[in-house]
């Protein structure tokens, strides 16, 4: 079950025009939320995310954030798995094919819920491939846009090398992959590239450094530069639906030992006692 401008309705129903500026242009923003058993996982921090998105393409939030989360919790309830995850997508609406925003037009809103499927036990023991690429998408990585061409193309260069995502270099340093934040340890520092233009600001990438800052893990903030990347101790990817997961192999040679990391062993049973801190509904 679905919601689409204002009902609910079983996803083989749902329609939209043809002309919709989403289909058109790409105009449009989106959001992934987590939800374990039937509780969205920070969805506070999600929503103020959506807020950026939209302020940063100048389209008004057709929704309160009690709104969205009556919408998302229904999505949540209307559908059978206990773990889901809750896509959204606000788009500029349907109106003649224009670049220029159009006038007095309607936000198209599009709701939907799948199974969350986080990585295999055997993946995380093992960790996953990975394969570098230059960054060649714009400088508005910052905004979470349906407009994801550039990391279509990127991530199929990973699938086509048998790996599970592509790092990304802009001009010497690591942004991101191309659908999840990278992180890099280097004798016992947990490193994050900053948070700015260059990489989504992921929410998973910030429930990493709080549980760091947690547990006194030592880590920083910075650029990484590419040499850092390749001769790294540990390799992480971070995101909504992989959680926490080693990087392993980087371009066909193995990421240190070839095996994940102490500090990752550590950080994923963190995150998970978090999570269930979380679901117990003591925190968010
Ligand atoms: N960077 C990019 C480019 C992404 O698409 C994603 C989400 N898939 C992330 C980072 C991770 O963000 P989050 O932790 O909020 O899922």
């Amino acid at each position: 079950m679905i919601y689409l401008n204002g009902e609910y309705m079983p996803l083989a129903e749902a329609r939209i025009p043809v002309l919709d500026r989403g289909f058109i242009f790409g105009d449009g923003v989106y959001e992934v939320i987590p939800v374990y058993s039937r509780r969205a996982f920070r969805l506070d921090e999600h929503l103020q995310r959506l807020q950026h998105s939209l302020d940063s393409i100048r389209l008004p939030n057709p929704y309160t954030p009690a709104q969205w989360q009556t919408i998302i919790e229904h999505v949540i309830m209307l559908n059978p798995w206990e773990d889901q995850s809750v896509y959204l997508q606000v788009t500029r609406g349907v109106a003649p094919r224009d670049h220029a925003f159009p006038k007095d037009t309607p936000q198209t809103v599009f709701v939907m819920s799948n199974p969350l499927t986080t990585p295999p036990a055997r993946q995380r023991e093992t960790g996953v491939s990975a394969v570098t690429a230059l960054d060649n998408r714009w400088l508005r990585c910052d905004i979470k846009s349906t407009a994801l061409l550039a990391n279509v193309l990127l991530r199929q260069l990973a699938v086509d090398a048998g790996a599970s995502e592509t790092l990304l270099l802009r001009e010497g340093y690591l942004t991101e992959g191309a659908a999840s934040n990278i992180f890099v340890v280097r004798d016992g520092v947990l490193l994050a590239p900053p948070k700015d233009h260059r990489v989504l600001p992921g929410i998973t990438y910030d429930v990493v450094l709080e549980l760091a800052q947690q547990h006194a893990i030592r880590h920083e903030v910075r650029e990484i530069s590419e040499e850092e990347v390749r001769s790294a101790d540990e390799l992480w990817l971070t995101s909504s639906t992989k959680e926490v997961l080693p990087i392993t192999r980087l371009d066909g040679q193995p990421v240190a030992n070839g095996k994940p990391g102490p500090i990752y062993e550590v950080m994923y049973g963190y995150y998970q006692d978090f999570k269930r801190t979380v679901m117990r509904g003591k925190n968010t």
